[in-house]
C-alpha cells in the first residue's frame, strides 16, 4: 500500500484497487491543491500498473463522500488568479479524464453526500452506487454559490440525459437529491442500504464489466434529444435564453447563463473540448463579485449563523419535548406544523375547541399533500399528526417546556394569555412571542420569569420560510437565548439573534424597502417601471404588490405608533415620502391592500391579483417623468443596507453573518448581492465606493441616504463589514 496525500491507494489480491478518499486535514474532502497533487499522482499509478489492475472503486473513509471546489480560496480569488484557477481545474479534470479512459472499469462507491465536485467524480466513473445514508444528497448545487460544475459535471451531464435534462433536471436549480430520487432521476445507476451492499455491488459492476467505457466514449454516441447541429432542436434553441430570462426575471445572476452557454457549446465539440470551455465559464465565474458574494452568504455565513456563532457557548444543549402554541390561527398552525414535523409534542390552544382544531387541520392538509406527492408516508405523517393536540383547555398545557405565543398583536392580550398559562406550564419553560412589531421587553412585563421571555419571529408561511428571527429582550438570560436557538435548530429553522427594537431588524429593514418604492409612485414614476426595476434588481417579490400582500393600513399603524413612541421619547420623527402615498391610498381612494380587495393592483373576486390600479397613473404619474433605472434600483437596495449599518449602530444587530443571512433568508434581499452588508462590501469601489454613491444619492433624493457615520468610518479605514 502506497500514501498519497488526501486518497489512499488499497488493492486487493484479485486486482481491484479502492481509492480512499481522506483527506488527513479537513473533517471532508474537498478539490483542494493537495487532492489536485493526488489525483494527478494516482492517474500516473494507474496507468504504470495497468496491468495488475482489475477495477477500480472510488470511495470515501468521510460520514460525506466528497464535499467539493475548496470555497476558501475561491472567495478570495481576483482576475490576476485567472490563469491558476484555469489551469488547476484542468489539472483535475485531466486526471480523472485518464483513469475513465483507461479501459478498465471505474465504481463511484458514495458513501455519503456527493454534491459538486463529489458527484463530478461519481460522473467521471463508469458505474455509480449510492449507499440510502440518511440525509445523504446527490447534485450539482454549483449553481446556487454563483459557480458552475467546472470539474467536469456540464460536459458529463449533457452527454449523459441530454441538454434539456441536464439543464433542467441537474444543473439550472442544482436540486439535491436523495440517493432513492439520483436513482429515479438517471443520476445514479443502483441504490445499496448498506455499506456491505454496496461495495458487493461496485465489485459485481467490476466482474462483469472487465472492459468499460463512458458511453460518450464509444464511436457513434450522439447526445440524447440532440444538439444545434440538429434542425429541429436548433429550432428551440432560442427558446432556452428567453425561458431563463423569464425564470430570472431579469435579475444579475452570470452563473445559469454561463451554464447554458457551456452545455449548448460543449454539445457541440468533442469531450475534452467540452470540458475547456466548461473551464473558461468556471473561471469567469470564481473572479467575478456574484460567486464571491453567494459564497460569503450561503457558505459561509450560514455555517456560522447554524452551527451557533450567536448562541452564547457556556449554556448546555436542551432539547423541547413538549410545546405549547398559544393561538391556532394562520402562525400558530404553522409553527404547531413545523414543530410536530421535527418530532415534537404540540398542544394548540385556540380561545374555543372549533378554531384550535381549525389549526390543526392546516396540518393535515400540509401531511395530506406530503403524502400525496410521496414526500413522506401516510405513517409518518400519522404520526406526525397525533403529536398535535388542539384544545381550548387551559390545564393541558401541563408539562410543555417550552411556550410560542402567537395571539392576535396586542400588548394586553398577549399579557393576558401569558397570565394564564404561566403557571401550568412547567415552572421553568422557555416563553417565547410571535410578535412582529411589539417590544419584546414590553410584552415580558406580563410574566413573573422575565429572564426566561425572549422574541421567535417566524415568518410566513411557516412551513416553507427557513428562517426564525430571535429578539432578546432587556432583561432577556442567556439560558433563554441559548434554548430559543436550540429550538430554532431543533425545528430546522436557521436562527438570527437581535437585540429588542421596535420592528427588531427584519420589519423595520423591508419598511425602507417599500417605503422607497411606493415613495416612487408619489414622485410620479410610472409605476411597471418601479415593479420592474425591483424584479431586476433580484427581489423576489415586486415592491408594490408586496406593499398589497401586506396590507397599505398595517404599515400606518406601525409607523404611527413608533412615530408617538418616539416623540414621547423626546426624538424627532424623519417623514417617509411613501407615507403620503400610503395615506391617500387608503383615505381618498379606500384601497387597502389584497386583503381588501383593492390596493396598488385590482383583485379579482377570489383574490387573484389582476393589473396595476390604472388610478395609480390618473393620479400620481406625471407623464415622461423618469428617473435612471440604476437610481430606481439602487434606492431600493441602499435604503435597506443603509438601515441595517444604522442597526448595527444602535447594537439591534450584531453580527454581520446574521444580517446578511437573514435578509436573504427572511426578507427577500436579493441573493445575488450576498446580503444586505456583503452587498456594501461587494459594491464597486467597496464600502468607500458604497458610501460615496449614497451621498450622491442623499443630493439627488434626500437626506435619508445620507450615510451613517459607521459607514464613513469604514470607508475611510478601508475596512469590510465581516464577524471575523
Ligand atoms: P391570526 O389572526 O391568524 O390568529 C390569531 C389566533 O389567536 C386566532 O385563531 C385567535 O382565535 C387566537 N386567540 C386570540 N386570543 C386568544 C387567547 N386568549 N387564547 C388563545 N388563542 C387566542 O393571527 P396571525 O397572523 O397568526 O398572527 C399571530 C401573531 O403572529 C401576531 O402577534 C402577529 O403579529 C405575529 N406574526 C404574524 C405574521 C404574519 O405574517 N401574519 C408574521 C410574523 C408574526
Amino acid at each position: 500500500m502506497s500514501e498519497s496525500t488526501t486518497i489512499r491507494w488499497e488493492q486487493d489480491a484479485t486486482g481491484i484497487v479502492t481509492l480512499v478518499l481522506d483527506d488527513p486535514n479537513q473533517s471532508a474532502n474537498t478539490m483542494n491543491q493537495a487532492f489536485r497533487a493526488s489525483i494527478i499522482a494516482i492517474a500516473d499509478r494507474v496507468e504504470a500498473e495497468q496491468d495488475s489492475i482489475r477495477g477500480i472503486i472510488y470511495t470515501s473513509a468521510k460520514k460525506t463522500f466528497f464535499a467539493g471546489g475548496d470555497l476558501k480560496d475561491m472567495v478570495k480569488a481576483g482576475p490576476e488568479h485567472a490563469q491558476d484557477i484555469f489551469e488547476s481545474a484542468l489539472g483535475i479534470k485531466n486526471a480523472l479524464r485518464r483513469i475513465e479512459t483507461l479501459g478498465k472499469p471505474v465504481v463511484a462507491a458514495i458513501n455519503g453526500a456527493a454534491l459538486g465536485g463529489g458527484y463530478e467524480i461519481a460522473l467521471a466513473s463508469h458505474h455509480r452506487v449510492a449507499l440510502d445514508a440518511p440525509g445523504s444528497k446527490i447534485g450539482l448545487p454549483e449553481v446556487t454559490l454563483g459557480l458552475l460544475p467546472g470539474g467536469g459535471g456540464v460536459a458529463r451531464t449533457v452527454r449523459l440525459m441530454g441538454i434539456t435534462d441536464a439543464l433542467l433536471k441537474v444543473l439550472l436549480q442544482g436540486t439535491q437529491y436523495t440517493p432513492k430520487r439520483a436513482l429515479d432521476n438517471g443520476l445514479v445507476h443502483e441504490v445499496a442500504a448498506t455499506p456491505e451492499e454496496m461495495m458487493a455491488k461496485a465489485i459485481a459492476f467490476i466482474d462483469t464489466h472487465p472492459e468499460s467505457r463512458q458511453p460518450w466514449d464509444v464511436p457513434g454516441h450522439r447526445i440524447p434529444g440532440g444538439t444545434p447541429s440538429n434542425p429541429k432542436f436548433a429550432a428551440n434553441l432560442p427558446a432556452f435564453p428567453a425561458n431563463l430570462r423569464k425564470q430570472l426575471n431579469g435579475a444579475p445572476y452570470p452563473a445559469p447563463r454561463a451554464i447554458m452557454a457551456a452545455a449548448v457549446e460543449g454539445s457541440q465539440v468533442d469531450f475534452e473540448t467540452a470540458s475547456t470551455i466548461e473551464s473558461r465559464y468556471f473561471t469567469e465565474l470564481v473572479i467575478g463579485q456574484t460567486a464571491k458574494n453567494m459564497i460569503q452568504a450561503f457558505f459561509f455565513d450560514l455555517q456560522a449563523v447554524n452551527s451557533g456563532a450567536s448562541r452564547p457557548k457556556d449554556v448546555e444543549k436542551r432539547q423541547v419535548r413538549k410545546v405549547a402554541v398559544l393561538g391556532a390561527g394562520m402562525m400558530g398552525a404553522g409553527i404547531a406544523y413545523s414543530c410536530a414535523r421535527a418530532g415534537i409534542e404540540v398542544v394548540l390552544k385556540d380561545l374555543s375547541a372549533e378554531s384550535a382544531a381549525k389549526g390543526k387541520a392546516y396540518s393535515e392538509k400540509l401531511c395530506a399533500k406530503a403524502v400525496a406527492r410521496g414526500r413522506t408516508t401516510q405513517e409518518k405523517a400519522d404520526a406526525l399528526l397525533a403529536r398535535i393536540t388542539a384544545t381550548s383547555d387551559v390545564q393541558a398545557l401541563a408539562g410543555c417546556d417550552a411556550v410560542i405565543e402567537a395571539v392576535f398583536e396586542d400588548t394586553s392580550l398577549k399579557h393576558k394569555v401569558f397570565q394564564e398559562i404561566q403557571h401550568v406550564v412547567a415552572p421553568d419553560a422557555l416563553l417565547c412571542s410571535n410578535t412582529s412589531t411589539l417590544p419584546i421587553s414590553v410584552l415580558a412585563e406580563g410574566v413573573e420569569r422575565q429572564s426566561d421571555f425572549i422574541g421567535l419571529h417566524f415568518f410566513s408561511p411557516v412551513d416553507k420560510m427557513p428562517l426564525v428571527e430571535i429578539i432578546k429582550g432587556e432583561r432577556t438570560g442567556d439560558e433563554a437565548l441559548a434554548r430559543a436557538f436550540d429550538l430554532v435548530r431543533q425545528i430546522n429553522k436557521t436562527p438570527i439573534v437581535v437585540n429588542d427594537s421596535r420592528g427588531f431588524f427584519t420589519s423595520r429593514v423591508i419598511g425602507h424597502f417599500i417605503n422607497e418604492g411606493v415613495a416612487m409612485v408619489g414622485e410620479g414614476i410610472e409605476p411597471a417601471s418601479i415593479e420592474q426595476a425591483a424584479a431586476q434588481a433580484g427581489y423576489p417579490a415586486k415592491v408594490l404588490s408586496l406593499m398589497d400582500e401586506l396590507t397599505l393600513t398595517l404599515p400606518r399603524k406601525i409607523r404611527n405608533e413608533t412615530r408617538r413612541a418616539i416623540e414621547e421619547a423626546g426624538g424627532e420623527w424623519a417623514t417617509h415620502p411613501g407615507e403620503a402615498v400610503i395615506d391617500r391610498m387608503v383615505d381618498e381612494f379606500g384601497r387597502q391592500g389584497r386583503s381588501g380587495g383593492a390596493g396598488f393592483y385590482d383583485y379579482a373576486e377570489d383574490g387573484k391579483r389582476g393589473k396595476l390600479w390604472p388610478g395609480l397613473r390618473e393620479h400620481f404619474t406625471k407623464p415622461g417623468y423618469e428617473i435612471p433605472f440604476r437610481d430606481m434600483q439602487e434606492r431600493m437596495l441602499f435604503s435597506e443596507a443603509l438601515d441595517t449599518v444604522r442597526l448595527l449602530e444602535e447594537g439591534v444587530l450584531t453580527s454581520i453573518a446574521d444580517a446578511n443571512i437573514g435578509s436573504i433568508m427572511g426578507i427577500g434581499f436579493p441573493a445575488w448581492t450576498g446580503g444586505v452588508l456583503q452587498y456594501v462590501n461587494g459594491y464597486e469601489g467597496g464600502v468607500a465606493g458604497f458610501t460615496a454613491r449614497a451621498r450622491e444619492l442623499a443630493e439627488t433624493y434626500g437626506e435619508r441616504f445620507t450615510p451613517p457615520a459607521l459607514l464613513v468610518d469604514k470607508a475611510e479605514r478601508g475596512e469590510v463589514f465581516t464577524d471575523s
